[in-house]
């Protein structure tokens, strides 16, 4: 006799309480542990033959996952993990992230998910509000700042050529539309070029930062500045946390007619900041913005909040026809996250923020992301007091970028595996005019001087 096809879909309380306690488990480490590197062959061994027939007893499954595989993972929740833009999600967030899995919630439309949909909206007018955003904005939650960028300059692109016909100007696939950047600018937007098929209008940088004066200067000196149809503006970089001209890139785009988008992926969340808002002053101007809560303001991966000025335009772009999906466009369709971005599917990722915000406050962010700040400059002033290392540039966000005097390319990367073999840091080297330097990003409140200190010594 064959065993019955809903064997996996029953409740089964011993499951649960191996999963629920291995959770448990991972949310009291204090502090998180670091872990290692994976060995791909050791990986492979232990996973193989494993999805067999017939299936395996699930504690022995877990134990591979907690001993073998959970170690290869470095963890972005460590308060030591500081290369890249590390993830340093509130335990509240964290656990609203297993509801929103556990309730199977779907969050394309308002018919199916109203309740989750007014709560991620109520997060994205915080936001907006915030940015200074008039009162029609709105979006939605995507998986990142990726697939925000994307989304966004799809609806500049099919808004420009709309106009452009709308002029009685060629407007067609074979006209070359281009967006102006500056060479800081995010690899994805780099990316989302290729994809939908428009070029970069580069335009240099003054100190590194994108500024409206150059970008003006730069349309005045093209041949054909009306093929510029948008501007990204970066709030802040990821590599050094700059934040660019917005002021001056929206009035441009205002003289120019120019969609302006603002990436704030990582630096978005420094708008909860008294300390660095006035950076962001002209971000209010933006027709697109997008952030990445998975960043800086503590959710998990993946969710990226992008907001539209006047959410009908990317509605007009991204809502999908379909017969089976007509139903979704009836009366008192208040809302479908699936009309402002390329996706159809979508968990309702805004939630575990809503739930964390609405348990801590928003002061409680405000002060965590101070807390990076502060740790930012005062590693500065640490470098800068120090006589091996030199300090690239103030951080004006949270990153901070620093040189040790006389060291190579291959000092810098056996510094760092060795760092990281010793469980004191991930820190991983970058970039800076042509050499490797070293840099820090700092986000999780639970870093500390002392953990910034020992890193430091390891470089005399
Ligand atoms: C991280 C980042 C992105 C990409 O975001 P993902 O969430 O990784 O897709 C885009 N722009 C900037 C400025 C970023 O820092």
């Amino acid at each position: 006799m064959s065993a019955a096809p809903d064997r996996m879909h029953r409740p089964d309380s011993d499951l649960v309480d191996l999963v629920f306690d291995y959770m448990r488990e991972r949310l009291q480490y204090d502090p998180v542990p670091l872990d290692h590197p994976g060995d791909g062959e050791h990986l492979r061994a232990q996973l193989s033959g494993l999805l067999n027939q017939d299936g395996n007893n699930p504690a022995d499954v877990l134990k591979l996952y907690d001993h073998e595989l959970s170690r290869a993972v470095i963890s972005a929740d460590s308060p030591r993990y500081l290369s890249f833009i590390p993830c340093a999600p509130t335990k509240a967030a964290l656990l609203f992230d297993m509801v929103v899995s556990c309730a199977s919630l779907q969050g394309i439309s308002w018919l199916e998910a109203a309740g989750a949909i007014a709560a991620e909206n109520q997060v994205l007018r915080l936001i907006a509000d915030r940015a200074g955003m008039p009162a029609s904005a709105g979006g939605t939650f995507v998986s990142g700042g990726s697939a925000g960028n994307l989304s966004a300059l799809v609806v500049a692109r099919d808004t420009a050529r709309r106009k452009l016909a709308e002029q009685g100007r060629p407007s067609g696939p074979e006209v070359r539309l281009r967006i102006a950047v500056a060479d800081q600018v995010h690899s994805s937007v780099k990316n989302t070029f290729n994809i939908i098929g428009v070029e970069a209008f580069k335009v240099p940088t003054v100190d590194r930062r994108f500024t409206g004066e150059a970008l003006r200067a730069a349309l005045a000196a093209d041949p054909n500045p009306e093929t510029v149809i948008a501007v990204v503006g970066t709030g802040g970089t990821t590599n050094e946390g700059i934040v660019d001209d917005l002021q001056g890139l929206s009035e441009v785009a205002r003289e120019r007619g120019l969609w302006f988008h603002v990436d704030g992926a990582y630096g978005g969340a420094g708008l909860f900041a008294p300390s660095v808002r006035e950076r962001y002053n002209g971000i209010e101007h933006a027709d697109s913005f997008v952030v990445d809560p998975h960043k800086w303001l503590f959710a998990p991966f993946d969710c990226a909040a992008l907001i539209y000025r006047n959410p009908q335009l990317a509605r007009a772009v991204h809502t999908q026809d379909a017969s089976y999906l007509d139903v979704l466009h009836t009366e008192g369709d208040e809302w479908n996250p699936t009309d402002y971005a390329y996706h159809l599917t979508r968990r309702a990722r805004g939630l575990p923020l809503w739930f964390s915000l609405a348990v801590h406050g928003v002061q409680a962010y405000t002060d965590a992301i101070e807390a990076g700040l502060t740790l930012a400059r005062d590693t500065a002033q640490l470098i800068r007091d120090s006589e091996h290392l030199e300090l690239l540039f103030d951080p004006q966000l949270s990153a901070v970028c620093f040189k040790r005097n006389g060291w190579t390319n291959d000092d810098y990367y056996r510094w760092s595996q060795q760092l990281l073999a010793d469980q004191i840091g991930f820190v991983t080297p970058t970039g800076w005019d042509g050499e490797t330097v070293a840099r820090f990003a700092f986000l999780h409140p639970g870093t500390t001087m002392e953990m910034v200190k020992e890193i430091l010594d390891t470089m005399e």
